[in-house]
């Protein structure tokens, strides 16, 4: 992939991997152009951030491990750009934590589903949900709300990387423990997660893993006082102050 031609001291290197991949996607059939929308988005949240993550999406990534661990069953939406992004390392949280992987698309198309299923199993992905489409989240139009009647509908935690903001509230609706990965801690998704981590998703799950690795062998308390110190609100009060007042790096 052309990103290995971007040096690690880059100044702008996690953008300019981000827009190759995403390019990438939207060659294969991946992402959707619609992505590359939502990707120029994030990048701006991301460059005022100065491309690193702060202590409080790190102490989020590891909140979101702890649930992962502690989910009975727990699962990975996958959506375009997440696919894109970071499929490997998608793939690689799913095996440390025993989740699910189900692709759940905003713009879904049975192409485009099955584009992301094979990409994922050609980055390692045993089974890959969100072919079924036999169950709905209420409250939404009929596309937008098909899932797995054994994934999403059935999961106690959904961990939903860059997620439309209005099937972000209906998840939540559902008393599903949510966690969100967006870099826009104003954005609906992040507003009602129960762990907003406000980090870009090629930093955000890596760190999670790690977490999970940490925490695999912690006991049940532990990893419930984790969950329980956990507070989103300050966690997005954090990211945001971060945002309007940091310096740029
Ligand atoms: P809202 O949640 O406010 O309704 P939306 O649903 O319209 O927003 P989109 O325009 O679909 O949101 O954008 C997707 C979201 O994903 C944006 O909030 C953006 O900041 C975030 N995002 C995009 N790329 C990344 C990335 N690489 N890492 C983390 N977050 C990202």
């Amino acid at each position: 992939m052309a990103e290995v031609e971007i040096p690690d001291d880059h100044p702008r290197h996690d953008s300019l991997v981000t827009r190759h991949r995403i390019e990438a996607g939207v060659e294969k059939g991946i992402t959707s152009q619609q992505g590359l929308i939502a990707q120029g988005r994030g990048e701006a949240f991301d460059y005022l951030l100065g491309e690193r993550t702060l202590p409080s999406a790190d102490a989020a990534a590891r909140a979101a491990a702890a649930h992962l661990l502690l989910a009975e069953r727990p699962v990975i939406s996958v959506n375009g750009n997440a696919a894109a992004l970071v499929p490997a390392e998608l793939v690689e949280l799913a095996g440390v934590v025993g989740a699910d992987l189900e692709v759940n698309l905003f713009n879904r198309t049975d192409e485009r589903i099955q584009a992301i299923v094979d990409h994922l199993r050609a980055h390692g992905a045993g089974e890959v949900k969100g072919r079924e489409a036999n169950a709905r989240i209420p409250n939404l139009n009929h596309e937008r709300a098909k899932v797995d009647a054994d994934g999403i509908a059935d999961a106690d935690v959904v961990l939903v990387p860059l997620e439309d903001g209005d099937r972000a509230a209906a998840l939540a609706d559902l008393g599903k423990i949510e966690l969100v990965i967006d870099l826009n801690p104003l954005s609906r998704s992040a507003q009602v997660a129960d762990v907003p981590i406000v980090d870009n998703i090629l930093r955000a799950v890596p760190a999670i893993t790690v977490h999970a690795r940490d925490l695999a062998d912690a006991p049940r308390t532990d990893l419930e006082r984790i969950v329980a110190e956990f507070d989103p609100e300050t966690a997005l009060a954090d990211a945001e102050r971060a945002i309007r007042g940091g310096e740029l790096v």
